[in-house]
């Protein structure tokens, strides 16, 4: 009889808590003999939600010491059963990431090559720009069809695309970030 990835999956969370499957039928000695190896093998597991989207997936998160070494999805989650896509397979690049850049890219108006600049100068620099283009072009009453004059406060000079990298809560205050400086060209890739 073949084992369900959900069986496999509660089988290798159930390892640190000593938890067997031992469904009737079911030959486990390649799974054991796997397990031994996993390298979750002696961490303890958390439950956690995926922070990208509003599906909500449910994941185990593996940490030996202070370190998280894996996140799988929770098989026990009803309507995901263990699932994560792609993006939510990545989760653990949030916590452990050697590869993330720690400096910006910055290409000056009109030049042909990229320079590193630090992250703070790059966050002011981006402040300073928001500001000076909100100063210079946010539109604070309008004419409707009749001619009338109306409050709008609407900022048409900046478009606003959040990235796939951040999560829920990121992407909510960025929302409502645009919003205040009145912002209408706001849009999101939420997935992946
Ligand atoms: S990003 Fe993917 S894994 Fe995360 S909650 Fe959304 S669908 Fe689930």
């Amino acid at each position: 009889m073949s084992l369900s990835r959900r069986a496999f999956l509660k089988f290798g969370s159930a390892t640190a808590a000593g938890v067997a499957v031992g469904a009737r039928g079911i030959d486990l000695a390649p799974v054991e003999a796997a397990a031994t190896s996993l390298k979750i093998r002696e961490a303890k597991a958390f439950h956690g939600v995926c922070p990208y989207c509003a599906v909500g997936c449910g994941q185990l998160v593996y940490a030996k010491g202070d370190r998280i070494i894996d996140i799988e999805g929770d098989p026990d989650t009803p309507h995901t059963q263990g699932r994560l896509c792609p993006k939510g397979a990545a989760t653990i690049q949030l916590s452990n990431n050697p590869l993330r850049p720690t400096k910006a890219l910055y290409r000056a108006p009109g030049a042909d090559a990229w320079e590193e600049k630090p992250l703070e100068w790059m966050y002011t620099e981006i402040a300073k720009r928001y500001y000076d283009a909100r100063e210079k072009h946010f539109i604070e009453k309008e004419k409707d069809k009749d001619g009338k004059l109306v409050t709008v406060n609407r900022l048409e000079a900046i478009a606003s695309l959040g990235s796939a990298c951040i999560d829920n809560e990121e992407c909510y205050l960025l929302s409502k970030l645009n919003r205040t400086l009145g912002i209408v060209y706001h849009e999101h890739q939420a997935r992946v």
